[in-house]
């Protein structure tokens, strides 16, 4: 049987945010027709552009997890990739203060954790403390001398580059609105302001950020059964003036005492100073902030950890919305990097969750699944 398509691929990616970017440049070569389907305008407009730019250490995460692995594995390929290409970045550091007994409490077994997946830690004396950040205060902290901040835009554009220089193709304004399996493959149903189109392609890889349980919907995935429907996680920030990032040597976290790694210091490669994210579940995407929750901000702890900021210090900057498996007060959720051939979609590879650490993760996950698109290539 024999299927009309406007277009016929080897492999098409959907989503332009640094994941599929990461993985369009590792997948395209010359053998090979590849295409990246971009609803937006341009790549990197959703959850890619509107982080915190920290290239984590892997602290958090459970051990040998996904998260853990490709973060561990991702650090240091960044580095690498920055120093190799010129793409702004800073291995600045960061310290995680207590400021109170219970967080010192879960300071050592956050440590414990860090250590325990291999991570470089350094327990700080008092006085290496004020050493290293003079104007922090707290009782205990340790310092996480491989975490750092990148330009994520820059890093975006080298995996374009790199990418197209490799023959990948890329369509912006189109959407992927429907997936049908067929022998050999799928055929995707797009659209774009000329209208509809449709693509035969033999691997499709769901890179779509908040929308990744849809695109696994589509292709035929029971989402609830597979356990994979997504929540939207808003992160606002605070820019914080008056020259108090001056104050500041690296980046400053408070002990997390919830699921997330809390309001924390961020700088830019610019050493633009600001606080957050602060996190809430929300139902649907406005990146409209307003002071409303600066309260909030002024009670997190990392503000006594950092008193030289002061209330009229904090601005609303920005925000951020995060494709989060995990639901409000559930546990650890893990990445999922999955080739649905068990599920009867030979060739559909399916990332849904792709969360924080993702931008560090990122070209750990392309090489993933690069290994897996080489086997169903026969490779
Ligand atoms: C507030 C916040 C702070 C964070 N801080 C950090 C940090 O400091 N360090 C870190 O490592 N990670 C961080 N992350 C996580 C990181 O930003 C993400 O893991 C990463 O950007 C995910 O990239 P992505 O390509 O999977 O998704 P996205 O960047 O969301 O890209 C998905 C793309 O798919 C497109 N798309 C969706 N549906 C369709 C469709 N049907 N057809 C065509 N295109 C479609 C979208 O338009 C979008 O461009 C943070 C995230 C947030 C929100």
């Amino acid at each position: 049987m024999s299927y009309q398509a406007d277009i016929e691929a080897d492999i098409i990616i959907v989503g332009a945010g640094v994941v599929g970017l990461a993985i369009a440049s590792e997948v395209a070569n010359e053998g090979r027709d590849v295409y990246l389907l971009e609803k937006n305008e341009r790549f990197g407009q959703e959850q890619s552009s509107r982080n915190s730019e920290v290239i984590h250490a892997g602290i958090y995460y459970e051990k040998d997890s996904l998260k853990m692995k490709t973060c561990l594995e991702g650090n240091s390929l960044l580095y690498e990739l920055c120093e190799k290409n010129g793409i702004a970045h800073r291995k600045c550091g960061k310290v995680i203060v207590a400021t109170n007994a219970a967080e010192a409490e879960e300071l050592e077994k956050l440590y414990r954790k860090g250590k325990g997946n291999g991570v470089p830690l350094r327990m700080l004396s008092r006085r290496e403390m004020v050493q290293l950040e003079p104007n922090m205060s707290g009782i205990a902290a340790f310092s996480s001398p491989t975490t750092g901040i990148i330009d994520s835009h820059a890093l975006m554009e080298y995996f374009l580059d790199k990418a197209k220089s490799n023959g990948a193709q890329v369509a912006y304004g189109t959407e992927v609105v429907g997936i049908e399996k067929v022998s050999g493959g799928y055929i995707v149903e797009a659209q774009d302001p000329s209208g509809a189109s449709s693509l035969m392609t033999k691997v499709l890889i769901n890179c779509a950020g908040l929308y990744s349980d849809k695109v696994a919907e589509m292709a035929g995935i029971d989402i609830d059964e597979a356990d994979c429907r997504l929540c939207w996680c808003k992160g606002e920030y605070y820019s914080v003036r008056g020259g108090k990032n001056k104050l500041v040597n690296r980046l400053i976290y408070p002990v997390p005492m919830t699921i997330s790694v809390g309001v924390h210091v961020c700088l830019d490669i610019g050493w633009r100073l600001r606080l957050g994210p602060l996190f809430y579940y929300v139902n649907e995407i406005s990146y409209q902030i307003d002071d409303s929750r600066k309260r909030p901000f002024l009670e997190s702890s990392v503000m006594k950890a950092l008193p030289f900021i002061k209330s009229s210090d904090l601005h609303p900057d920005t925000s951020g919305i995060m494709a989060m498996l995990q639901g409000e007060g559930e546990g650890f959720r893990d990445f999922v990097v999955r080739h649905e051939y068990d599920r009867g979609l030979p060739g559909f590879i399916n990332l849904v969750g792709i969360e924080t650490p993702g931008l560090t993760s990122s070209p750990a996950i392309a090489r993933y699944v690069s290994n897996v698109v080489d086997e169903v290539f026969g490779n």
